[in-house]
């Protein structure tokens, strides 16, 4: 992995703008800038498309014509938005360091261990569904076994569909968006069980026929901050307050709120919400902090002491900007592909995933 050179760090923020302006203007319709909604402000404003994950897949895979498609986002949405693109385009992430806490908790070794594991207990009844947030060679995996991939907005949908083919279903890597999931469909909590991928165990209590839904142990190390205590502490202080979170919260937290809902679903929730409604909000702080310049609403941030993303937040205006260089002096530093075989499996779920949306 290159560093990224120092003169871009030494540069004023007008020196980085005039850059980026200027290698836009040059590459004109050869270059898409897209940003995932929890990216930085400074790199936001550049961005010729926002969105979440689902959002941002339809985008790459609908775009036929720009060569060079910037993904401001971490390694996983790139990886997906090569996977959709023709052959002939290129996906860039200006910091290749900008992993995933969440979909590095699951790797393609430890899920065929599982899968076996979980072969001897429940032979093939079993579909695997993985969160969009997972590596490439999770998702060719999944789509091998006949599975598919979800996001936060589709959740519910595919998760009911996939319970039409199949007795049970393997969630991964997030725990808690399977858990809320399943939940929000009428699946009592005792019918899940808990699969840690550390030493091997199936953690569930009653019997295990009765096990609909195995959860991976993995979770976001953002949206695993907010608490009930941090809704309480609001409810008690503003008590016309609307809670709204992010359904990679833990279950407490989403149950106690007033609604929850993909990071589209929350921006659409309350800019219909009547005129001077009062929200906290429990997603990433870069998000809510955009929200906050909203004149209609009055919007909180549900933990104001949470961290924001840590790798959304390794890419900064140099990034961007040395990004666009070495794109201009056909330099591919930061060009992210997939290879071949993976990309053939793991589209058989992508797709299914984006004809089921
Ligand atoms: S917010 Fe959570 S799920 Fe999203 S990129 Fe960061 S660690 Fe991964």
């Amino acid at each position: 992995m290159q560093q990224i050179p120092e003169e871009y760090l030494k540069m004023s923020r007008e020196e980085l703008t005039d850059k980026i302006n200027s290698a836009i203007t040059k590459l004109g319709d050869d270059l898409l800038i897209i940003a995932h909604h929890y990216q930085k402000d400074e790199v936001v404003e550049f961005a010729q498309a926002t969105g979440d994950s689902l959002q941002l897949a339809q985008i790459a895979a609908a775009n036929k014509r720009a060569k060079h498609i910037v993904f401001c986002g971490v390694h996983f949405m790139a990886e997906t938005a090569d996977m959709l693109t023709e052959d002939d385009q290129h996906v860039y992430l200006p910091d290749e360091a900008a992993g995933c806490f969440m979909a590095d908790m699951a790797n393609d070794e430890q899920l065929r261990i599982c899968w076996n594991d979980l072969a001897g207990k429940f032979g093939d009844t079993i579909m695997p569904i993985t969160y969009i947030n997972s590596t490439a060679a999770v998702k060719a995996f999944v789509g091998e076994h006949g599975g598919t991939t979800v996001t936060s907005s589709n959740s519910e949908k595919i998760v009911q569909w996939a319970l039409t083919q199949k007795e049970r279903i393997l969630f991964l890597p997030d725990q808690h968006l399977g858990r809320n999931t399943a939940y929000a469909l009428g699946i009592p909590l005792t019918q899940m069980a808990l699969y840690k991928p550390l030493t091997g165990e199936l953690v569930y209590e009653g019997a295990l026929e009765d096990v609909k839904i195995i959860l991976w142990d993995g979770y976001c190390s953002v949206h695993q901050q907010f608490t009930p205590d941090h809704i309480a502490f609001l409810r008690h202080k503003y008590p016309e307050i609307k809670i709204i979170v992010h359904p990679e919260c833990p279950i407490e937290v989403v149950l106690a709120s007033d609604e929850y809902g993909s990071t589209n679903r929350i921006l659409n929730v309350v800019a219909d919400s009547p005129e001077g409604t009062h929200w906290a909000i429990g997603t990433d702080n870069n998000l809510v902090g955009r929200m906050m310049h909203d004149p209609h609403h009055k919007i909180e941030y549900l933990n104001p002491m949470s961290c924001a993303c840590l790798t959304m937040n390794r890419i900064k205006l140099p990034h961007l900007a040395w990004n666009l260089d070495n794109i201009l002096n056909g330099n591919f530093t930061q060009k992210i592909t997939v290879d071949e075989e993976t990309t053939k499996l793991s589209n058989l779920a992508l797709e299914r995933m984006l004809e089921l949306s």
